[in-house]
């Protein structure tokens, strides 16, 4: 199983007024920064490229979603950890097979069209998510 680190997404409540913030603080061009509203997990979000990897920041559209939750009740702030794998399929069945609790036990789709799926923090201790590249 080939891994890496594919983003670190972070909760915000305003996706613009951070992207200006990371762009100053990491001295990145705003044309480089990607955004995409991903409907599905209720968020509008920007990618802030670092070498293979990238900052996903997240701003809840409503009220509903896990983005919106997470900020009412942590705050911002780092919410997960996303491992890039070749096969997403394959990554969930072995998993499943060693009883690792997941959030989504097939795959949904994410940011650009990826598809994704969270395992549950309670054995990580972190929020993971795996993307197929
Ligand atoms: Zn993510």
């Amino acid at each position: 199983m080939e891994l890496e680190i594919d983003h670190i997404g972070i909760a915000v409540r305003n996706v613009e007024d951070m992207v200006q913030t990371y762009c100053k603080v990491l001295g990145i061009k705003p044309e480089d920064i990607e955004r995409e509203t991903v409907e599905e997990h209720r968020v509008k979000t920007a990618l802030i490229p670092l070498g293979q990897s990238r900052i996903e920041l997240l701003e809840p559209i409503d009220s509903e979603g896990a983005i919106a939750k997470f900020i009412d009740q942590r705050g911002e702030g780092i919410h997960h950890l996303a491992i890039g794998v070749r096969d997403i399929k394959a990554v969930i069945g072995a998993l499943k097979e060693k009883s690792v609790p997941l959030i989504d036990a097939e795959p949904r789709i994410g940011v650009g069209g990826t598809k994704v799926a969270f395992m549950h923090p309670k054995v990580t201790k972190a929020l993971l998510e795996i993307v197929e590249k």
